[in-house]
């Protein structure tokens, strides 16, 4: 998955130093991510002189956030960043992306509206007036690869999307409720299903939507009728292995989960 860069080593730490001149440098706007070549970032030399932000390491290596983008920046779209062929590239690109985004939307304190400042020890926010101090923003939710008796796997696809491939029950956790709580909601939202053997399975970072992902694998009775959830989904309904077709790629854990179910190595009873 995306955060998988074995034999790199990923280092979050917040130890911000000054740079060396070959260490690297991510600039974004809105939408965009600006390298000096596809799957090549800036060096700090390269992007000459101007203010830094620290953000983390891989290996010896550490990654600044620049806000003036040097003129010849070459584009690279979210799309762009998923194909990226060095994995510890993709990782920082959108590791970069998440903290470029949650320092734009923190310049200013929600309390009082003075200016926020680097906190001195751990990686935060804080209000040069009222001291209000922030912390990064990730939102916890969940990917539910759900099962019947049949075997078959209860797949979904998003309303608004003009995409046709196959998710899996998706949504974010809310207040009060425990991760579990989450997974047994949002197949109930989405789909109308009561579930049961809710089994966690593996956590991914997906920084393309400040989200920690959990995903979960539970089991549902065929005989319940499948009800989409009409605003948020087009689709919900149970699919066999045969007629899905097997994802390239185990970038997410969605795409993950559903090749594991379509080479045959997940199962109702396992
Ligand atoms: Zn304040």
């Amino acid at each position: 998955m995306i955060q998988d860069l074995y034999p790199h080593v990923y280092h979050n730490e917040y130890h911000p130093h000054e740079p060396d001149q070959n260490d690297f440098v991510l600039f974004y706007d809105e939408t965009m991510l600006y390298c000096k070549s596809y799957d090549r970032f800036f060096t700090v030399k390269e992007a000459g002189e101007q203010d830094l932000t620290y953000l983390f390491s891989i290996d010896d290596r550490s990654y600044y956030l620049g806000l003036q983008i040097p003129e010849n920046g070459y584009a690279v779209s979210s799309a762009g960043i998923r194909t990226m062929a060095a994995a510890e590239n993709r990782f920082a690109a959108i590791t970069g992306r998440q903290l470029a985004g949650w320092y734009h939307d923190h310049r200013f304190c929600g309390v009082c509206g003075h200016t926020m400042r680097h906190h001195p020890v751990e990686r935060a926010l804080e209000c040069t007036h009222c001291g209000k101090i922030v912390y990064p923003t990730i939102m916890p939710a969940v990917i539910v690869g759900v099962l019947n008796e049949k075997d078959q796997l209860l797949v979904t696809q998003y309303a608004g999307r003009n995409q046709n491939h196959y998710a899996l029950v998706a949504g974010f956790a809310e207040i009060g409720e425990t991760i579990e709580e989450t997974v047994r909601r949002e197949v109930k939202e989405e789909t109308g299903l009561d579930v049961s053997d809710i089994t966690y399975f593996k956590c991914q970072p997906w920084s393309f939507s400040d989200t920690l992902l959990f995903g979960f694998w539970c089991k549902a009775d065929s005989s319940q009728p499948v009800v989409p959830d009409e605003q948020e989904l087009k689709l919900a309904k149970w699919a066999d292995r045969e007629e899905l077709e097997c994802p390239d790629d185990s970038i997410s854990l969605t795409s993950h989960m559903i090749r594991m179910y379509c080479k045959g190595e997940k199962h109702y009873g396992s």
